[in-house]
């Protein structure tokens, strides 16, 4: 008897969320069927929904950061990119991203996040070809070739965050790495600034600082390795925020390094405004459009000799490394999924994340929602 997945399918920008239902295919040689078991909500489904990401084409089955367990496999011998054969019921994180290996940027340049022919789960229209391609459903069809994905052990409620972690683990990449003994600032304290907290402090930072909110993210953020935080709803002045910064650090220079994981353009010039000269700044906040900001580059950049990284996304060898960190468990990343929402629950996810400054049903501090499809839909 085949298989029936529900899907939660977008209808277009700020439209409406339908729960339908597909036959989930055979696979064929080389692909599987993953039964998803969560679907984190990122910020980037926040800003699909909103229209802010020019290559989304509507309807859309979203969802790039889930995980599951392999229900059928399409031929016995498939392994996992660190090499692991998998059988049918192992548990598997997929890689959403999937670039061609043959293109220039893929090729020579080494940047298959930027490869000319990407293909990723959860960005694709849900038309055929691309039934059953994101996480809020189900089955998901794993068939693209090049897929990367890996066995795990690690509970799902950690396993599913191992994409948006994995943006950390490559903006600290592009950066060098973290100098032992420095100090680090985070803006920002949704889950990839938590995680970038917790991954700065392991990675030897002497001290770790945060900016962010609210408080629930703040409590979170010390739990995972920050030494000050600061609640940017008690230090609402910006340039109060920067006096204040520079006060935490050695010879009130400022940071070795600041991260910005806010997503809000004001941060940059802020952040940018916090950093010692010939520091490193880490933009990975901004991966949707979501409008400009005056830079003064005087300031902001040449008077610092500012080291400005850009960050795009993630690759299969930060998804390798993000894993094999979160698989030691040394720190509470079980605390960062916060709720678990069935299908017909992803808009109040979005407008928890986005109207509602990250509160749920009025009450509760979000600060990762993660979709578990199976769990009964709710009443609306
Ligand atoms: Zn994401
Ligand atoms: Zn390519």
């Amino acid at each position: 008897m085949s298989l029936v997945s529900k899907a939660a399918v977008l209808d277009g920008i700020e439209g409406q969320f339908h729960i339908r239902e597909y036959e989930v295919p055979e696979p064929k040689q080389g692909e599987f069927i993953l039964r998803t078991e969560y679907a984190g909500v990122c910020g980037t489904d926040v800003h699909m929904y909103y229209g802010h990401l020019n290559t989304v084409e509507y309807p859309i089955v979203m969802g790039h950061e889930f995980c599951g367990k392999i229900e059928k496999l399409g031929s016995v011998d498939i392994v996992d990119s660190n090499g692991q054969q998998v059988k049918e019921g192992d548990r598997v994180v997929i890689v959403p991203g999937v670039s061609c290996g043959e293109c220039y940027y893929c090729k020579i340049a080494k940047t298959p996040t930027r490869c000319s022919h990407v293909q990723a789960y959860g960005f694709l229209p849900n038309r055929e070809p691309h039934l059953l391609s994101g996480g809020f459903s189900q089955y998901v069809h794993i068939k693209y070739e090049n897929t990367s994905f890996f066995k795990t052990e690690l509970e799902p409620h950690i396993a599913v965050l191992t994409e948006p972690l994995s943006i950390c683990v490559h903006g600290f990449q592009r950066a060098g790495g973290v100098r032992f003994g420095s100090t680090v600032l985070v803006q920002g304290t949704g889950a990839i600034g938590l995680g970038a907290i917790a991954f700065a402090k392991r990675s030897g930072a002497a001290k770790v600082i945060a900016v962010g909110g609210p408080k629930r993210r703040l409590e979170l953020a010390k739990q995972l390795g920050a030494d000050v935080v600061i609640d940017i709803d008690d230090v609402k002045d910006p340039q109060e925020r920067i006096k204040l910064v520079k006060s935490e650090t050695k010879g009130g220079r400022g940071p070795d390094m600041v991260v910005e994981c806010a997503g809000f353009p004001g941060a940059v010039p802020e952040g940018l405004s916090y950093l010692r000269d010939s520091a490193e700044y880490i933009e990975l906040g901004h991966f949707t459009d979501v409008g400009g900001v005056e830079i003064n580059p005087h300031w902001h950049i040449l008077r610092n000799n500012a080291n400005i990284r850009g960050v795009w996304g993630s690759d299969v060898e930060h998804m390798e490394m993000t894993l094999s960190i979160i698989e030691q468990l040394e720190l509470p990343y079980d605390q960062l999924v916060t709720h678990k929402l069935p299908l017909n629950r992803i808009g109040d996810a979005i407008q928890a994340m986005s109207k509602k400054g990250y509160s749920l049903d009025g009450k509760e501090e979000v600060i990762k929602i993660a979709i578990d499809p199976w769990q009964a839909l709710a009443n609306q």
